[in-house]
């Protein structure tokens, strides 16, 4: 089966053999406190840093879904306010989520096809969090990177957080324009799901010690007290941090990934207008994104087109939340293949025209 859904999504080739390797080198049985697992932990730190340009002073951690990353945000600013600005289902389960856990929270959707328009906002009084959805994958629409930095210059001492679940590891993202980063691994990174990735600024860190909230296992007090030594507060994922650290090593540089797919995404929405009768569920091309492409058409020919799909050993992602039934979506992640998309195109094409 070839898979271009969008999380859990084809991970690289080579994961088999990597497996093979980590069991064979004892990473499947090692101690999380012993010298090995700081020596892997470290290491794929650094490799991280330095292929996603993470910032020296920022801390990097391991959690074990996007998904807990809302919650550990949540729980350790209690009373802090969260502004989120959502367009789509990710962005408001976060802010349902929050809501949850936490008073002070704020949410404002805008319309998935208008860029985020903050000006009428006047979040300038107060501190507090911003919380964005850079890519949201259930309409198939991206926060432009320039609209992270207006808002990281014109809300200096707030906090940015960012869910990067489905484009971290894929695009070149300005990490030194927000303080709180996060992701997991199925999406961008090519790896089996089952651990989250979260990146920190020194100006949160300095937030979190002065709020000093530890009612968690996962409060970010002891996280940082615990990576420090690259230790993790819980029997980690040992497994996927060595998979990561292997498979990272071989990418090629972030830049390069980026220009990739946004080559190959501009390759896609041209090929859906231009060869098939099917059209890319978001109009405005400049929220487009390049990592997820969601595709609309009647229900029945959505439905139609999956199942042919199937029949050809190829899957693709269905539609999410209001988009269930009218769209399908497609990942564009760096694990897959060429020949792959050219595949899923033939028969895209042939069907529909
Ligand atoms: C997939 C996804 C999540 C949830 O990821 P989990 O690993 O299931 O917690 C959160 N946000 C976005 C934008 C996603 O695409």
């Amino acid at each position: 089966m070839i898979s271009f859904y969008p999380g859990p999504s084809r991970v690289y080739k080579q994961i088999p053999a990597y497996v093979k390797d980590a069991y064979e080198e004892g990473i499947l049985s090692i101690n999380h406190r012993s010298k090995e697992f700081i020596e892997l932990c470290s290491a794929t730190q650094n490799i991280l840093r330095k292929r996603l340009n993470i910032p020296a002073d920022y801390m990097i951690f391991f959690t074990s879904s996007a998904t807990e990353c809302w919650e550990i945000i949540a729980q350790s600013f209690p009373e802090t306010y969260t502004y989120h600005f959502y367009n789509g289902s990710f962005g408001e389960k976060w802010l349902r989520y929050t809501q949850k856990l936490k008073q002070n929270v704020v949410g404002y959707q805008f319309n998935y096809e208008n860029l985020l328009d903050f000006t009428g906002f006047d979040l300038s009084g107060e501190e507090g969090i911003i919380c964005l959805t850079q890519n949201e994958t259930s309409n198939g629409t991206q926060l432009p990177i320039e609209d992270i930095k207006l808002l990281r210059s014109t809300y200096p001492d707030h906090l940015i957080a960012v869910d990067a679940t489905s484009s971290l590891g894929g695009l070149n993202l300005p990490i030194d324009q927000a303080d709180i980063w996060f992701a997991s691994v199925q999406k961008c990174f090519g790896l089996p799901a089952g651990m989250g990735i979260m990146i920190c600024s020194a100006k949160t860190m300095k937030k979190v010690l002065s709020i000093n909230e530890k009612s968690y296992y996962n409060s970010m007090v002891f996280m940082r007290e615990m990576m420090k030594d690259y230790q993790t507060t819980y029997t980690p994922n040992v497994l996927s941090i060595y998979l990561l650290l292997r498979t990272q090593e071989n990418c090629k540089s972030i830049k390069k990934v980026d220009a990739k797919l946004e080559k190959r995404a501009a390759k896609w929405y041209k090929f859906l207008e231009e060869k098939t009768d099917l059209k890319p569920l978001i109009k405005n091309k400049k929220i487009r994104s390049k990592t997820v492409i969601a595709v609309k058409h009647e229900k029945s020919k959505i439905a139609e087109i999956k199942d042919k799909a199937k029949a050809e050993g190829i899957i693709v992602g269905n539609g999410y939340g209001q988009w269930k039934n009218e769209t399908f979506r497609i990942a564009n992640f760096p694990a897959i293949k060429k020949k792959e998309i050219k595949l899923l195109k033939n028969l895209l094409k042939n069907d529909i025209k």
